[in-house]
């Protein structure tokens, strides 16, 4: 399931979309200003931002670039809404960082298509596919991991724990960066946290030998590679 924050205030329109989201299966937050978006952002990342381009006080292209220019919010995946739909204005929205834009009015389906296509692209830990990983597989819709015949036991933070790395395999994540994509708390959780549950997904991996595939980047993070070194005698 995806989080989704939805900026936009005409609120008939925000309950639309809110509606249409929820149907299918994402949670939704509301904000009606660039600051109440700010403050929802600051508490915790959505996998995606449906962001309006005309706002009361701070527009959506403004707090588009602003997100861009800092390191928390580089990555979220935003999705510009307007009413203009000049070649300029898209331009100038896809310029601020948004990775699509959809001009209004839109349907229901189109707008349901690009979030899927965004989330796939940026943020596939949202989406229910399963992924393979160096012969480990995980599903989300059925929760279940194995590698060949060994069915792994995973609990649920080690789950999106695992589902995350696997999203986004050989690139290294900070403890920061965790909390934030998989407890979605990046403020009152200790990053001491994240040790535990990493040292408790290695010990349910160990069972099907891939325990290794969860490194320790030291000084940075972590990262789950399908590139394995060999034992050190
Ligand atoms: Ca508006």
């Amino acid at each position: 399931m995806s989080t989704v924050l939805v900026v936009e205030d005409e609120a008939a329109i925000a309950e639309l979309i809110l509606l249409n989201l929820r149907h299918a299966g994402h949670e939704v937050t509301l904000a009606a200003s660039a600051e109440q978006a700010q403050a929802a952002v600051d508490g915790v990342l959505p996998d995606l931002v449906l962001l309006d381009w005309m706002l009361p006080g701070q527009s959506g292209l403004a707090l588009a670039r602003r997100w861009r220019g800092e390191a928390r919010t580089r990555e979220l995946p935003i999705i510009m809404l307007t009413a203009r739909a000049d070649e300029s204005d898209k331009v100038a929205g896809l310029d601020a960082g948004a990775d699509d834009y959809l001009a209004k009015p839109f349907s229901t389906n189109e707008l349901m298509a690009r979030i899927r296509a965004v989330l796939r692209r940026k943020a596939p830990e949202a989406l229910d596919s399963a992924v393979e990983v160096g012969g480990l597989k995980l599903d989300p819709s059925t929760r279940r991991v194995q590698r060949g015949e060994v069915e792994l036991k995973l609990g649920p933070t080690e789950f999106r724990l695992l589902h995350f790395l696997m999203t986004h395999p050989e690139r290294v994540h900070s403890r920061a960066q965790l909390l934030d994509r998989v407890w979605g708390d990046h403020v009152f959780i200790e990053e001491r946290t994240v040790d535990v549950h990493v040292k408790r997904l290695r010990e349910a991996l160990a069972p099907a030998q891939c325990a290794q595939m969860v490194e320790t980047v030291r000084g940075a993070g972590y990262r789950l590679t399908q590139q394995v070194a060999a034992p050190s005698a």
